[in-house]
């Protein structure tokens, strides 16, 4: 029997997967770690703990799945995008905090560059909006906030990572210090067409090169696990950024299929195939993978707000008690009422980046029921994702002809079939809705020979449930006219926000 190993790093907890050749999750572990936030805007992680977390997690899933290092043919890392670590190269401790890719300290700095002019550079060679989600402006801050350490980078006493590279310099014992594209490709430092760190944008944030690591294939055997660790080296054969391992999990290899992942925020990902494509609506342009030979590149959407606003109707209002209440809720009534809701809680992501936009509900009449707010939520949720796939479309790339989705409120029927009818496309859920961890499975069993190509993995991806679209052209057209007059009046409204 061969088994793999996937370690899905994220935002709030440490996981390790274990699959077994046919791509079914036979054993799991979990751990959470802590959130600080030291500052209004300040998000922060302890890499040591992370990695604790996730090296605990990894012996757990083996013991659960009955199973010795020397049974996993290969681990592959997904993780947690953004996320900054600087560390000393001789002890493998970091500096300071790993900065989160939520933290907004640098703000200011980007504004200053965009106020610059720098914005359409920037974007013309890292394909990503001047934001500060994105590891560069993080890692000046810590060079410029850390004593000593800019000398210290200089000369070359200093690594930087985002949390695959720092897992892997744990994992082998400081012997590699490498990342691969996808994740790359989220730092603001790395060219999208050359996929090399690019020398302009080094001299923009003012980062020595000599704290970079390699950058090597997303899928390829790049060195082994400390023999001590675990009991015997396990091959690490796979490298990922979440979003793009759920891509991968969700076998979207042609161009023209995407997926959405439903969870705190919505990511849409849409395959554009062998070049990327230069966003004409702020959109974000990405690397998907690099497979020996073979680049895949996507358009990237994001939705801050997605199940989130599930949580507030049961934590902020108590509409509900547990999140999955919604459903029943706002099945019970027809339509939201004419009520929308923008749930601008934290401005408003792609197409839009407006950091002022707040959440607005509109079209309230004396008709409205907690039922109709329900229902307007989930609406929002299915018409922030129609706007991105409607940009996507008119940036060329679409058009969308089916949507996949995972993520936990993907489980919600009521809010797929609403999917479907906004979009006009069929929505499909998979079986297998562990897409992230499934794709650094798969990622790391094409490196170690279990399965031959893409093709052969798509065979392994099972539909669960297609959603049809039962609405005509003109209702989408009605619903979305609407949509945007109420996208409209909550823009531009917080005026002293960053
Ligand atoms: P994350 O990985 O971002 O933590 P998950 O994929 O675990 O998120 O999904 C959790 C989110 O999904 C929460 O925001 C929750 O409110 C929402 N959610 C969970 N179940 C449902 C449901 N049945 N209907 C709508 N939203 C749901």
């Amino acid at each position: 029997m061969t088994f793999l190993l996937a370690l899905d790093q994220g935002t709030t907890s440490s996981r390790a997967i274990v699959f077994d050749a046919a791509g079914q999750a036979v054993a799991s572990a979990q751990q959470e770690f802590r959130q600080h936030y030291p500052q209004p805007g300040w998000v922060e992680h302890d890499a040591d703990e992370i990695w604790t977390t996730q090296r605990d997690c990894v012996r757990l899933a083996l013991a659960r799945a009955g199973l010795a290092a020397a049974d996993i043919a290969a681990l592959g890392i997904a993780n947690q995008r953004e996320t900054t670590v600087l560390w000393e190269r001789a002890s493998g401790r970091p500096l300071a905090p790993a900065i989160v890719w939520q933290d907004r300290r640098t703000a200011g700095h980007c504004d200053r560059l965009r106020a610059a002019g720098h914005a359409d550079l920037i974007r013309a060679r890292s394909g990503l909006e001047l934001d500060a989600y994105f590891s560069a402006t993080k890692l000046a801050w810590l060079l410029d906030h850390v004593p000593d350490a800019r000398r210290r980078a200089e000369a070359g006493e200093l690594a930087f990572g985002t949390l695959d590279s720092w897992l892997v310099w744990q994992l082998t014992g400081g012997a590699r210090h490498v990342t691969d594209p996808s994740n790359a490709a989220r730092t603001m430092l790395f060219n999208l067409h050359s996929l090399a760190w690019d020398d302009t944008l080094l001299d923009l944030f003012a980062i020595p090169r000599t704290l970079l690591p390699e950058v090597v294939d997303t899928a390829g055997v790049l060195g082994a696990t400390r023999p001590d660790l675990f009991g015997a080296p396990i091959p690490i054969a796979a490298l990922a950024g979440d979003q793009q391992a759920a891509t991968f999990g969700q076998a979207c290899f042609a161009p023209g299929s995407a997926k959405n992942t439903y969870g705190t925020g919505c990511f849409l990902m849409l395959n554009t195939g062998a070049t990327p494509v230069a966003s004409t609506q702020r959109l974000l342009s990405t690397v998907g993978w690099r497979l020996p030979g073979e680049t895949c590149y996507m358009l990237e959407g994001s939705v801050f707000i997605g199940g989130a606003v599930i949580q507030w109707l049961r934590d902020g209002l108590g509409l509900i008690e547990h999140a999955a209440d919604v459903e029943a809720l706002a099945a019970s009534v027809p339509d939201s009422g004419g009520a929308l809701l923008v749930p601008a809680f934290a401005g408003l992501g792609a197409p839009w980046w407006d950091g002022h936009a707040r959440g607005t509900l509109v079209g309230l009449t004396r008709g409205v029921t907690r039922a109709h707010i329900a229902r307007a939520a989930l609406d929002a949720i299915a018409l922030q994702t129609v706007d991105l796939v409607d940009a996507m479309n008119r940036d060329g790339a679409g058009p969308l002809r089916e949507l996949r989705v995972d993520g936990g409120a993907a489980r919600n029927d009521l809010l797929m079939q609403i999917q479907a009818d906004l979009l006009g496309v069929p929505v499909i859920r998979p079986r297998q809705t562990e897409t992230t961890a499934l794709g650094a499975a798969c990622l790391a069993g094409l490196a170690a020979g279990v399965w031959r190509s893409p093709a052969e993995l798509a065979r392994h991806w099972q539909e669960e449930r297609r959603f049809e679209p039962t609405r005509s052209a003109d209702w989408r057209a009605a619903r979305l006219h609407d949509w945007h007059r109420a996208v409209a009046r909550s823009r531009a409204w917080a005026e002293d926000a960053p």
